[in-house]
């Protein structure tokens, strides 16, 4: 009986130390009078478990706050530099990481090619190496290291840590925490890679304070996460946001999937790329014809070209944008966003498409819905995935359950 008293205390102690540092995440700066109101507990019970996780190293005082009658109130923050979060994204061709700190800053990144069709355990052997040279260029001590955070561009199981499936890269259930050696200790988080996005966007990026929205990733495939009432929706099985196979066009390509005209058959990154090439060799884009090596022509070189006034260039980009716009019209009707985030490949060239993309939802979504929501390209370039998974572990460890985007298991 005693031992379970003690049992239940001590988790009432830990599940309210991560409401004060989930507050404190969430709010910036604030004071105990401010963090009491939040989290429910009383002044007392504030004082005391601000004072051990100070000691501990998690929060700092920072300043003070503006007086409403007495003293000015000191200020309570989490301690940047204190404990690190890793996040990589994996791609076909590379892996990008980045080393951040408690509170989200972004520390150090590093982009690192790798041969297409790698192994997942050479794959594995090289993210440890990566991790291990980041950690040691800052001198961070193992014990500092809250988690590692993977993006995946596929189907995972958050829960279990589980790669299910991953096409692109050709993985298949896969548990990446068995493949790892010098990190086998260390908590691993696997998160898809549009909804690491969403993470970010979420957290740091443009959809701070904002509960509904949906983050679109566009480069091989598309795909979305999408925050519901505040919280990250991943339906019942985890799928959510495979909005990549909406069809826009019946007699369109086939898709992966099986079925045809699948908004990424025509609107991708990479369909892009595919079409360039192909206009390349017929010799209907003067620009793009002159590459000595035309399977090299990249989504950049389209864009670039675009700018400068190739025609063919500029209609392919265009089209992409009138099909991602007629599936992200679907979008605002069926869940009534306050934003729409484009991220990935697409920040590359949204200059030249995202009025095609607003004009198309213009015509197509109902008027009510659309009246409401705001559609932007990502303001991170395509890096929203791996700061949002790099964010996985510091959500997951200092918020556990008691965190609001209920992303944990
Ligand atoms: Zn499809």
């Amino acid at each position: 009986m005693k031992r379970e008293r003690t049992g239940n205390n001590k988790f009432l102690k830990r599940l309210n130390q991560m409401r004060i540092l989930n507050a404190l995440r969430e709010h910036g700066a604030i004071s105990k009078i401010e963090l009491s109101k939040i989290t429910g507990l009383s002044p007392t019970a504030i004082g005391s478990i601000t004072s051990e996780l100070q000691e501990q190293g998690y929060i700092h005082e920072t300043g003070k706050g503006e007086s409403k009658g007495g003293r000015r109130p000191k200020l309570l923050e989490l301690k940047p530099r204190s404990f690190y979060s890793v996040g990589v994204d994996f791609d076909v061709d590379y892996m990008d990481l980045v080393l951040v700190d408690i509170t989200g800053q972004v520390i150090d990144q590093i982009s690192h090619k790798v041969p297409k069709w790698d192994s997942v355990e050479k794959v594995a052997e090289k993210f440890e190496l990566m991790v291990a040279q980041v950690i040691d260029k800052y001198s961070i001590q193992r014990q500092k290291l809250l988690g590692l955070g993977v993006s995946i561009p596929g189907l995972v199981d958050s829960n279990r840590a589980e790669i299910i499936m991953a096409p692109n890269l050709g993985w298949k259930n896969i548990n990446f925490k068995y493949l790892l050696n010098q990190f086998k200790d260390v908590p691993l988080y696997i998160e898809n890679e549009a909804m690491a996005s969403a993470i970010y966007e979420s957290w740091l990026g443009s959809c701070r304070g904002i509960e509904n929205f949906v983050c679109i990733n566009i480069k091989s495939g598309i795909g979305a996460g999408i925050f519901i009432n505040g919280k990250l929706y991943r339906g019942v099985s985890g799928t959510a946001g495979e909005i990549g196979h909406i069809v826009v066009y019946e007699n369109g390509p086939r898709c992966g999937c099986g079925n045809y005209g699948c908004v990424e058959t025509l609107a991708s990154a990479g369909y892009i790329e595919q079409r360039a090439r192909k206009m390349a060799r017929q010799g209907v884009s003067i620009k793009l014809s002159s590459f000595k090596d035309i399977d090299s022509i990249s989504i950049d070189d389209v864009a670039v070209a675009a700018r400068n006034g190739d025609e063919a260039s500029t209609n392919i980009l265009k089209e992409s944008g009138k099909y991602l716009g007629i599936a992200i019209a679907s979008i605002i009707n069926m869940l009534n966003p306050k934003k729409i985030v484009l991220g990935k490949k697409f920040t590359r060239y949204a200059d030249i498409v995202l009025d095609t993309v607003k004009a198309v939802v213009e015509c197509k979504a109902l008027k009510f819905p659309a009246a409401d929501v705001e559609i932007v390209a990502s303001e991170v370039g395509d890096r929203a995935s791996t700061i949002g998974a790099a964010l996985t572990p510091i959500i997951e460890r200092i918020g556990g359950h008691s965190c609001t985007w209920n992303i944990c298991s």
